[in-house]
């Protein structure tokens, strides 16, 4: 049953980690290595059975490989779930168990920080192997990805503003940015700084009135969000904000944000190109922070992530080509360019060729 689901999604491995004494069930899954090591993050959850565990972990370690093929990476996708609650469950014995299978792979898979993982649990993995990024700076880490991820979704924007309107001048157009957190906030600031118009909404009070006084945002009602009339709609809080009840409300032209999973489902990605508005693909968008924590791979610098969340630009400019090539939402124009670079790069690999695949040998000065 389980092979039949891999022959469908194309896995290269998934493996189940068990430690009794440590209380580890976890289950690593290795999408596709044809560009390089697969990256992507460890999540925490109490899922209510192995199989939801087996289904969360495919489906995120896929979204990984294309995440991290649009970047522009050299590196694969995958993903590691355990199962537990982390508010109860986490234990050094259990991290270091969880790090020693990574280190069981030999660099086929690195691991991250993701949904109920801190730094300090990633300190217990960074115990047992050094295929591990997001750990505290002290150790080479990149710390908090936020600004940069804003500041990849502004590269983002320009683009889409560019194949939308022939103009990526920030500061010309009006937005409405759903949830000023840790991304939402930089974002709202980057978008001031250019003077733009912006309206915000967020659940927590505290944050709507910092980014009114601090940056001179227009403050709107949670829901009220989906009707105001701005050029630019920019989900950075929750996925699926994008859906039957709320598109036919948007009077944006353009949807770009830092939020994943903005689209409810593939239906309401086609609906948005029937009403014209140019959506930027969120994994292309948001690859700030996944870009950020490949860098700690080779030695992080903080000017390389500067200079590489730039290419966001090119990357979501790229996708609008696509689309306009084959006539496609852009939803799948980012799908396509991920698949096109893999088949590309793989074939590069082919060994008659004598081109190696690119290897890890784990934290450089580890
Ligand atoms: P965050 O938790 O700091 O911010 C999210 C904000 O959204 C919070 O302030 C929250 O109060 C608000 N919010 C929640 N529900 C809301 C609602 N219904 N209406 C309005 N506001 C609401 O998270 P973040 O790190 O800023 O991430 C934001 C989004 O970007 C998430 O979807 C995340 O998965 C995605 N993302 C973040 C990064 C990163 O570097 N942090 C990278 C890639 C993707």
């Amino acid at each position: 049953m389980l092979f039949e689901t891999l022959a469908t999604t194309g896995h290269e491995e998934v493996v189940f980690c068990h430690n009794k004494e440590a209380g580890l069930k976890a289950i690593i899954a290795i999408h596709n290595s044809v560009l390089g090591p697969a990256l992507g993050g460890l999540r925490m959850w109490p899922y209510r059975s192995e199989q939801e565990a087996v289904a969360d972990v495919l489906r995120l370690s896929r979204g990984m490989t294309y995440k991290n093929a649009v970047a522009g990476l050299n590196l694969g996708g995958g993903k590691a779930v355990i199962i537990g609650d982390p508010a109860k469950d986490k234990s050094e014995a259990l991290f270091r168990a969880f790090g020693r299978f990574v280190e069981s792979l030999n660099g086929r898979y690195i691991t991250a920080e993701d949904v109920g993982i801190d730094v300090n649990d990633m300190e217990w993995v960074f115990r047992e192997t050094s295929f591990v990024t997001g750990v505290h700076q002290v150790h080479g880490g990149s710390g908090d990805p936020s600004p940069f991820t804003a500041y990849g979704t502004l590269q983002g924007l320009m683009a889409a503003l560019n194949a939308r309107f022939g103009d990526e001048e920030v500061g010309r157009f009006s937005y409405a940015v759903q949830g000023a957190g840790h991304v939402g906030m930089e974002f709202i600031k980057l978008l001031r700084e250019q003077g733009a118009k912006v309206y915000v909404t967020d659940i927590n009070k505290d944050l709507v009135d910092r980014a009114v006084d601090e940056h001179g945002c227009i403050a709107v009602g949670l829901d009220e969000i989906y009707d105001v009339d701005a050029d630019v709609y920019s989900p950075c809080a929750l996925g699926g904000t994008v859906n039957e009840q709320t598109l036919p409300r948007l009077k944006c032209k353009v949807i770009c944000g830092a939020a994943n999973n903005q689209l409810a489902d593939d239906a309401i990605g086609d609906e948005v190109t029937r009403r014209g508005i140019y959506y930027a693909p969120d994994y292309a968008v948001n690859a700030g922070g996944v870009m950020n924590i490949s860098l700690e791979i080779d030695g992080y610098n903080r000017e390389r992530a500067m200079r590489m969340m730039r290419t966001i630009y090119h990357n979501v400019s790229r996708i609008f080509e696509i689309a306009r090539r084959d006539n496609i939402p852009t939803y799948k124009a980012a799908d396509r360019m991920a698949e096109e670079r893999i088949a590309a790069i793989g074939r590069l690999r082919l060994p008659h060729l004598g081109v190696p695949a690119p290897s890890f040998h784990g934290r450089r000065g580890s």
